[in-house]
C-alpha cells in the first residue's frame, strides 16, 4: 500500500487539475491519495469524479493557521483537515475568510511590485489562479512569464520571499480553535510539516502538546522539508503525545520539484487515522 496524504491541485497552488492529480497519483502507483488544497474544498468533486478504479481518494484541506505562544510570540503553521463536512457553517465561513484575505493580500503584493516597476499585474496573477485559492506561487509564475525571474524557486528566493519589500502577510486561523472546528465538523486533523526548520521558525514542543490536548490526531513526519533531526523530533513528540504519524509529498505539480508519492504513510497509521469517526468516508 502506497499512501500519500498531502497534495495540491490547481484548486490552490498546484499546477495539475484535480482530475489530472488523481490520474497522476494512480499512474505513480499510489493506492491512496489525499487532495489537500490550501483553504478550499473546491477540488474535491472533480477529483472524486475522475478517480481511477483502485485508487482511494481522501478529501482534505490544508488550513492556514497561527499558534500564539503564552508570551505572545506567534508562529504560522499549516493544519491538514480530512473527511470533515464541508457544509459545516463555521468552518465554511473560516475557509471563505482565508481565501478572501489571500486575494486582498495578493493584490497588495502585486501593487507594491507594480509601483516598484516590475512588469506584473493582478489580472495575470488572477488568471493563473483560475478561480482557485490565490497564493504566492501564482505571483511567482507571473514573474517567470514576465521574464523577471527564471523559475518559481528564484522568485521565492527574491521578490516573492517573505523578506522582500513587497511582502504582506495573509490572514490565518487560531490553530487550537481550528482543531476544534474541524472536529466539530466530523473531521480529523494532522499538523503539516511540523518541524520544517528549513522553512523558518517552528512551534515549540508545548504548542504541539496544546494541539494534542485540543484534539489533534496526527503529525506529518516524513515530508520533503523535514531533515533527519526534524523527523527524530516529530517521532519523539508523536510517541510522547500518542499521535498518529503520517508521510506525504506535499506535491504541487510543476510548482515544486517533488514528485507525488515522495514520502508516504504507513498502512497501519493510515488505518488508525481513518478508523476514527468522521463525517465522510475515504472514496474508493
Ligand atoms: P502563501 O501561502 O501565499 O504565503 O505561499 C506559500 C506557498 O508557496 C506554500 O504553500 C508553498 O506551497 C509555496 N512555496 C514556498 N516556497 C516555494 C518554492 N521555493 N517554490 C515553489 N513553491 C513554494
Ligand atoms: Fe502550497
Ligand atoms: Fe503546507
Ligand atoms: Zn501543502
Amino acid at each position: 500500500m502506497r499512501i500519500d496524504l498531502h497534495t495540491h491541485s490547481s484548486a490552490s497552488d498546484g499546477t495539475d487539475t484535480p482530475a489530472d492529480l488523481v490520474r497522476i497519483a494512480a499512474a505513480a502507483g499510489l493506492d491512496v491519495v489525499a487532495i489537500t488544497d490550501h483553504d478550499t474544498t473546491r477540488g474535491w468533486d472533480e477529483a472524486l469524479a475522475a478517480r481511477p478504479a483502485g485508487l482511494t481518494v481522501l478529501r482534505g484541506t490544508e488550513f492556514s493557521c497561527r499558534y500564539v505562544a503564552p508570551g505572545g510570540r506567534r508562529v504560522n503553521l499549516h493544519l491538514l483537515g480530512y473527511l470533515f463536512d464541508r457544509d459545516d457553517p463555521p468552518l465554511r465561513a473560516a475557509r471563505a475568510r482565508l481565501r478572501s484575505s489571500r486575494r486582498d493580500r495578493g493584490k497588495i503584493i502585486v501593487d507594491r511590485m507594480t509601483a516598484a516597476g516590475l512588469p506584473i499585474d493582478w489580472q495575470a496573477v488572477s488568471a493563473l489562479a483560475g478561480g482557485g485559492t490565490v497564493g504566492r506561487p501564482h505571483i511567482a509564475r507571473a514573474l517567470v512569464r514576465a521574464g523577471v525571474v527564471a523559475s518559481v524557486d528564484e522568485a521565492f528566493a527574491g521578490p516573492v520571499s517573505s523578506r522582500a519589500p513587497y511582502y504582506e502577510p495573509k490572514a490565518d486561523l487560531d490553530v487550537l480553535e481550528t482543531i476544534a472546528l474541524i472536529r466539530g465538523a466530523g473531521g480529523v486533523t494532522v499538523f503539516a510539516h511540523p518541524i520544517a526548520t528549513r522553512r523558518g521558525p517552528v512551534v515549540p514542543d508545548e504548542a504541539v502538546a496544546a494541539m494534542a490536548a485540543a484534539g489533534l490526531d496526527g503529525l506529518e513526519l516524513d515530508h520533503p522539508d523535514h531533515g533527519p533531526a526534524d523527523r527524530d523530533r516529530a517521532r519523539a513528540l508523536a510517541r510522547e503525545l500518542g499521535l498518529v504519524t503520517t508521510g506525504s509529498s506535499d506535491y504541487h505539480g510543476s510548482n515544486k520539484a517533488t514528485p507525488i508519492g515522495t514520502c508516504t504513510t504507513a498502512p497501519d497509521s493510515y488505518e488508525a487515522l481513518v478508523a476514527r469517526p468522521t463525517a465522510l468516508s475515504p472514496a474508493g
